[in-house]
């Protein structure tokens, strides 16, 4: 960034930053492989480096651009230490996937390092249809993710998707039921969308939902729903990917 002003631009005092590329999970619906060839990582030290560049320049706040920041957690836990023990802390955001192995102490260093936003891909409070997206945790699993972030008072997110190939009416009623019920550990739902199929993935072409009527339903009861029960939303993402 040698050579900018940061003062031409409107939102002058976040930049991004990237910790890794690709991803370490294969979701079946996620085109994430198809962009990303393989999963690399930075060295915390190199990632420590460049903040303090960024800050000798005036710029504190940070958003990761990782598909997963907790992908490597000995890594993720290297780099709140470093930067605890050279800036205290230093605002930043990020995109996070539920892992059961993740200890509480590293959700309280991720705290103190400055964390103050995550976001979580759920996709589904209901464990058949978790396991046909193939995301690698339960609900049981991902209601112990959010009690620790809770804990170690983290602000976070999450994204659902309704209307996943071979979900069953039984199985939307269970996804919506663990979201009203867990809601006290759910700060804000930040994304809610009909499956939309991407060319590639692992995702059953012939479940192609952007115009399937079942799913738009669904899509429209979980709306209703959510905001019947008072659960903080983000407007803006709630059916931002469906075709017009
Ligand atoms: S949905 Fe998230 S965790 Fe799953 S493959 Fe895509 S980026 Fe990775």
């Amino acid at each position: 960034y040698d050579g900018i002003d940061f003062q031409d631009y409107p939102r002058n005092d976040a930049l991004p930053l990237q910790f890794s590329r690709g991803c370490i999970r294969n979701c079946a619906f996620c085109s994430e492989r198809l962009l990303y060839k393989g999963f690399r990582m930075r060295e915390p030290q190199a990632v420590v480096d460049e903040i303090s560049y960024y800050r000798s320049r005036g710029i504190n706040n940070f958003i990761f651009f990782d598909s997963m920041i907790n992908a490597d957690i000995k890594k993720l836990e290297d780099l709140c230490n470093k930067v605890i023990a050279n800036f205290s802390k230093v605002n930043w955001e990020a995109q996070i996937a539920i892992r059961p192995d993740m200890p509480q102490r590293l959700f309280d260093k991720m705290k103190q390092s400055g964390c103050y936003n995550l976001f979580v891909g759920l996709e589904s409070g209901c464990d058949d249809t978790l396991k046909r997206m193939k995301k690698g945790y339960s609900t049981e699993d991902a209601l112990g993710f959010f009690r620790k972030l809770k804990a170690a008072g983290l602000y976070f997110g999450i994204s659902m998707i309704v209307g996943y190939p071979g979900e069953t009416g039984k199985d939307f009623r269970d996804s919506l039921d663990f979201i009203i019920r867990n809601k006290e550990f759910i700060p804000k739902i930040e994304q809610v969308n009909p499956f939309t199929y991407y060319e590639g993935t692992q995702a059953d072409k012939k479940y192609d939902y952007k115009v399937n009527r079942i799913s738009l339903k669904r899509f429209n009861i979980f709306i209703e729903e959510i905001r019947r029960n008072r659960i903080k939303h983000t407007n803006a993402f709630l059916g931002n990917l469906i075709e017009k």
